[in-house]
């Protein structure tokens, strides 16, 4: 833990943040253990980001989250960036160190794994090839982390083509693209099946891709929370298959900040499941 003589403060970075649910969370786990500290959500307009982290540190920020529009532009702020980070090309978790220097870590794809060996222990990455739908910013460390976690290959299918060559170029041979028509074929023969587009989400417009690929035993998960459970993991879950929704993702990312800044591992459990959604 870092020893910073006040009452550590954190929060979370975005324009606009009202949305965001890291203050929920991270309140419940400081309540949990009993922590002398705050987690505070920050409306920062991209000119003002450079500024805001000089700042943040003197007024007793230890750390802080990161979302959108500010995950990559962090980077070139940091001084220290993670391997994993700098191949995301994004953080959502930043360290304010004792020494002054500002650490830059990307903990998406570790809680994406985290959430999977949770809700779906017997899942085997192994066992076959992964689609990937979509290939916006987190279908990065999602694409990092199914390659770490030894997935042979990964199918990609995103509206805009280029994006996905992007991943192709950055995360190498294992990643094959396919046309965003042709991803409901891309599903059949995979052993994992992961929606990372936004499609699905309140507000916005249903997945349409073609489910027939689906088979029992597959696991399908998807990165969308709200509705927790989505059309897609209805149909996966009628095709037999195993589904785990993307709420267990944002806690389980959210864990080793938590950590970092406040010196406690905090539990991810149903009573943190409860809170979260109880916002
Ligand atoms: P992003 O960078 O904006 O990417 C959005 C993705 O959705 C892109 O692949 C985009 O395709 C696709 N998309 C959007 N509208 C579409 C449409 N009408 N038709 C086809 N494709 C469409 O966003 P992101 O940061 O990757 O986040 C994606 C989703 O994951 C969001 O819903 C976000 O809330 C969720 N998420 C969840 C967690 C979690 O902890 N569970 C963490 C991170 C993100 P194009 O490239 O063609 O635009």
């Amino acid at each position: 833990m870092t020893d910073h003589p006040k009452i550590p403060l954190a929060g979370v970075i975005g324009h606009p943040i009202a949305h965001s649910k890291s203050p929920a969370l991270h309140g419940f786990w400081l309540r949990r253990l009993g922590i002398k500290g705050h987690y505070i959500p920050m409306d920062i307009a991209p000119t003002d980001l450079k500024e805001a982290l000089q700042m943040l540190p003197r007024m007793g920020f230890v750390g802080i989250n990161v979302t959108i529009p500010h995950k990559e532009a962090v980077l070139k702020l940091a001084d220290v960036v993670t391997d994993r980070a700098a191949l995301i090309g994004a953080a959502n978790t930043l360290i304010f160190r004792k020494d002054g220097k500002i650490h830059a870590d990307n903990t998406d794809g570790a809680g994406f794994i985290a959430n999977l060996r949770q809700h779906a222990p017997r899942w085997n990455p192994a066992a076959g090839p992964a689609a990937v739908l979509g290939a916006g910013g987190a279908a990065r460390a999602i694409v990092a982390a199914l390659i770490e976690v030894g997935v042979p290959e990964i199918r990609i299918a995103n509206r805009t083509r280029p994006r996905a060559e992007a991943l192709r170029a950055d995360f190498g041979a294992k990643v094959q693209v396919h046309e965003w028509v042709q991803a409901g074929n891309m599903i059949e023969g995979c052993a994992t099946v992961v929606n990372t587009t936004s499609l699905g989400m309140v507000g916005k417009p249903d997945l349409r891709v073609p489910l027939d690929g689906l088979r029992p035993g597959m696991l399908v998960t998807d990165l969308v929370y709200a509705p927790l459970k989505t059309q897609f993991l209805i149909e996966a879950e009628a095709a037999g298959c195993t589904i785990v929704d993307g709420l267990g993702m944002l806690l389980h990312q959210a864990a080793p900040g938590f950590e970092r800044w406040f010196g406690t591992r905090p539990e991810v459990d149903q009573a943190t499941r409860d809170a979260v959604l109880a916002v």
